[in-house]
C-alpha cells in the first residue's frame, strides 16, 4: 500500500478551497465597538455571531480530554463530523469507503447522501474483525475506512491490535468513533493520535456527557485534517447556547464523572436481572451505556414493551442482531419499570 499522502486522499475542490472569510475571522482582537457583522446591537448575548473555532470550549476540552486546540474540530453532533468525511475526501460516484456491519447508521446514511459507494465487511460471531477482510475490500479510490469501538448497536470495543494494522497499513482516512468511550475500560486513541497521520477520533457529548439536546461532538485529528475540516464546516457551526452550555459542563465535570458511575453500576445490576429471565437467549458483553440483548422473540417483546410503555431498541432486522433488542442503561428507576415490564413479558 502506498504512503499517507493527505493531498492525494482530498478532493481537488475542497484541496483548493478558499474558506468563506467571516467577520469573527478577519478581526479577532479587543475593541469596544463592533459594526462588522451586520449584526443587531440589541438583544445581547444573543445578538452576536458565535466564536467560529470555539477557542475557550476548546481550551477546556483538552484539559479533560488531552491533546490540543489545533487537533480538535468541533461539530453540530458527531453527525456533521460524519459528513464532512465525505464532502472532504470523498468525490461522490467515483471514490468508496469501507465499513463494519452491523454499525452506527450514519455512516451509511451520509454516504448515500453524497452519493458515495458504502462497502461493509460483516463481524464474526464475537462481533470482531480482522484488518484483512477490511483490507481486502480496499481499492485505489478507498478514501475511508469506518470504525466504531465500542461499536453500536453490539456494544463491544473492537480489537485494538486489528486497528493498529488498519492504521499501519491503509493509505487513506481511519476514522474511529469512540461516542461510547467513557463507559469502555478501553484507552481512547486520542493518546496515539500523534503516532498516526491517517487517524480521526470521534467522540461527542450526546453520550457520557448527558448531552444530546445541545449537539456537540468532537473530532481529534492532525493539524492538516483538522484545518481541512474547519475550512469546511458552516463557519458559524456551534452556536452560542451550545458553546455556554458545553462550558458549564466541562466546569462541573464531577458531576459526569458520577452519572458515569451510577450508570455503570446500574449497567452490572440490569445485566443481572436480565439473565434471570427465560426467553433471553443471550446477554452480549457491553463496553457501552446500552446492552444488546437476544430474545426468544425480539418483535413480540419490543410490542409487550411498548405497551407498558417501555421503548427499547429493536434491532431484528439488523444483520447478525437477529432477535436482538438494544436497551440503553436508564436511571435506577427507569431500569426498574424495565424489569417490571420484562416480568410481565414472562408471565
Ligand atoms: C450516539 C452516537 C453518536 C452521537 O452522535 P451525535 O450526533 O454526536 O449525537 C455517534 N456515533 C455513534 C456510534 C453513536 O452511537
Amino acid at each position: 500500500m502506498a504512503k499517507f499522502e493527505l493531498e492525494k486522499l482530498v478532493r481537488p475542490n475542497i484541496w483548493k478551497l478558499e474558506p468563506y472569510s467571516c467577520a469573527r475571522t478577519e478581526f479577532t482582537g479587543e475593541a469596544s465597538t463592533f459594526l462588522d457583522a451586520n449584526e443587531n446591537p440589541y438583544n445581547d448575548p444573543y445578538n452576536r455571531y458565535p466564536d467560529p473555532f470555539q477557542v475557550e470550549v476548546k481550551k477546556q476540552i483538552v484539559k479533560v480530554k488531552g491533546s490540543t486546540p489545533k487537533n480538535i474540530c468541533l461539530g453540530n453532533g458527531s453527525d456533521e463530523t460524519i459528513d464532512l468525511m465525505y464532502r472532504i475526501f470523498c468525490e461522490p460516484k467515483v471514490d468508496n469507503v469501507v465499513a463494519i456491519e452491523p454499525t452506527y447508521g450514519m455512516y451509511r446514511v451520509c454516504a448515500d447522501i453524497n452519493n458515495v459507494e458504502y462497502r461493509t465487511v460483516l463481524l464474526d460471531e464475537n462481533y470482531q474483525f480482522t484488518a484483512e477482510s477490511l483490507l481486502a475490500k480496499v481499492d485505489g479510490n478507498t478514501k475511508v475506512i469506518w470504525l466504531c469501538s465500542p461499536n453500536n448497536p453490539t456494544g463491544n470495543a473492537l480489537n485494538d491490535a486489528e486497528i493498529t494494522k488498519i492504521l499501519d497499513s491503509f493509505a487513506g482516512i481511519v476514522v474511529v468513533d469512540e461516542a461510547y468511550i467513557d463507559f469502555s475500560s478501553q484507552e481512547s486513541w486520542v493518546a496515539k493520535l500523534n503516532e498516526h497521520a491517517n487517524l480521526v477520533i470521534l467522540q461527542t457529548f450526546s453520550k457520557a456527557w448527558g448531552s444530546a439536546g445541545i449537539r456537540l461532538g468532537m473530532a481529534f485529528a492532525s493539524e492538516e485534517i483538522i484545518n481541512l475540516m474547519n475550512k469546511v464546516k458552516y463557519p458559524y457551526n456551534i452556536n452560542i447556547l451550545t458553546q455556554k452550555q458545553a462550558l458549564t459542563l466541562l466546569a462541573g465535570k464531577e458531576k459526569v464523572d458520577e452519572w458515569r458511575k451510577i450508570i455503570l453500576a446500574e449497567r452490572e445490576q440490569l445485566t443481572k436481572e436480565l439473565g434471570k429471565f427465560s426467553f433471553v437467549e443471550k446477554i452480549y458483553p457491553t463496553d457501552a451505556n446500552f446492552i444488546l440483548v437476544k430474545v426468544s422473540d425480539a418483535n413480540k417483546l419490543y410490542s409487550h414493551l411498548v405497551g407498558c410503555g417501555v421503548i427499547v431498541r429493536n434491532r431484528n432486522s439488523v444483520s447478525l442482531c437477529k432477535n436482538c433488542v438494544r436497551i440503553s442503561v436508564g436511571s435506577p428507576e427507569e431500569n426498574k419499570e424495565l424489569v417490571k415490564a420484562l416480568t410481565s413479558f414472562s408471565k
